[in-house]
């Protein structure tokens, strides 16, 4: 434990903190990673081995899905959900216009086009209502994202689907042990995602995802596509031939040697999740009434029948981006969950969208700073962190 150095030492810089940090928690896996390791390298399959398929049988277990296919990245299982979840070419699916790029540059590498949409008032999520009035005859997909702490309004959006007939996916990279209704997040509709990047809730020492569903067929196709388009059932069409190509795939499985990792990860990952809850609302409790955070996390309950897990603590505050580099100076890491609103990327500049369009998407991207929070931070990192915002606020000339 880190504790306050006397006053004669004090003008000794602080230890940094940085913004994610696994390297304590780390050694703690580490004989469980061996353990996994060894079996993977006393049967020599790096690929295709046994201990993928073991992690995807617990995380079905963990989470309740029907169907896991552990993949490459977060990413990849979106493309490969959205695939396999029938999308079409030139089919519009609806996402937020505040979201991690993936979100919507997944759709068009499935083939399909991002139709955005403003987000809630309170909250990041895709907002039922805004999403109902881009619906249009190509419409043929709802993906709402799950940010930050808590799910989107799936109650909401799951009846916008009905409505109207779409097909409803989820981007719930970061929704891992979130849950609404007793059913896990990517479960609400034909499936949804988990990222194992090493900074998210459950991470790995790479890169790494999978597709959660209840869907057998969705299932099927996703091992067909990330295996080069090998296999699954549509062989029964082609009998005797065992390694007959069906359509071109992609190469997106995932390594024997991220699994072993994620699996002596998974163990901890309900005391993780409980670490992370005290963290936050440590944090929740010190800057409710700071005078420049506008808003804390806490302050909202999530949506009806849901649980909150913060994989990331979000503020908006005040004159963030010099907040940003106060806390940089002192050593604090931060980051701008998400510096431009995805309506506004580049990337998206021939959907035709301008400034204003999507105002609540670009009034959070003014104004979000995530501050460090994971299972290795101290309640006194907590502290400091907190006495710095409190420092720069109190300093502001008005
Ligand atoms: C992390 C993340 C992804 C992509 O996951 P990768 O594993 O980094 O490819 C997609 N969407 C959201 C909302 C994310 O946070």
């Amino acid at each position: 434990m880190q504790t306050t150095p006397p006053k004669a030492l004090s003008h000794v810089p602080p230890a940094p903190i940085p913004f994610f940090d696994q390297s304590a928690s780390f050694q703690e896996h580490w004989e469980g990673i061996r353990k996994h390791l060894d079996d993977v390298l006393d049967n020599g399959k790096f690929s295709h081995g046994a201990k993928v398929a073991e992690l995807e049988d617990r995380l079905a277990a963990w989470t309740g899905a029907g169907h896991v296919v552990a993949v490459n990245s977060g990413t990849d299982a979106l493309i490969l959900l959205l695939r396999a979840a029938g999308l079409e070419p030139g089919d519009e699916v609806i996402v937020p216009a505040y979201s991690f790029i993936a979100t919507a540059s997944s759709v068009v590498l499935a083939g399909g086009v991002p139709v955005f949409a403003d987000i809630e008032e309170h909250g990041h999520g895709l907002d039922p209502r805004a999403a109902a009035a881009v619906v249009t005859p190509r419409t043929a997909m709802v993906m709402p994202v799950h940010l930050f702490d808590r799910m989107a309004a799936m109650r909401g959006l799951r009846e916008v689907a009905r409505r109207h007939g779409l097909t409803l996916v989820e981007d719930s990279a970061e929704a891992v042990g979130m849950r609404m209704d007793g059913v896990h997040a990517g479960l609400h509709g034909a499936g949804g995602v988990l990222s194992f990047f090493p900074a998210k809730t459950l991470g790995g020492i790479g890169d790494g995802g999978a597709v959660l569903t209840d869907d057998e067929s969705v299932a099927e196709t996703v091992r067909m596509l990330c295996h080069h388009g090998r296999g699954g059932r549509t062989l029964a069409n082609f009998p005797g031939i065992s390694n007959a190509t069906v359509v071109p795939g992609r190469n997106s499985k995932m390594d024997d040697v991220q699994a072993a990792v994620l699996l002596a990860k998974l163990t901890t990952l309900d005391a993780d999740i409980a670490r992370r809850a005290e963290l936050a609302e440590r944090y929740d409790a010190r800057l409710r009434e700071v005078p420049g955070v506008r808003g804390v996390p806490g302050a909202h309950p999530p949506p009806l029948g849901s649980n909150r897990v913060s994989y990331v603590q979000l503020l908006h505050v005040e004159d963030r981006d010099a907040l940003a580099a106060h806390l940089a100076a002192q050593g604090i890491g931060t980051e701008t969950y998400y510096p431009l609103p995805l309506h506004l990327q580049p990337c998206f500049a021939h959907l035709g969208h301008r400034r204003g369009d999507f105002p609540r998407a670009e009034a959070a991207c003014a104004t979000a700073l995530a501050l460090p929070l994971y299972p290795d931070l101290h309640d006194d990192h907590v502290d400091r962190v907190c006495d710095e915002i409190e420092r720069f606020y109190e300093r502001r000339p008005r």
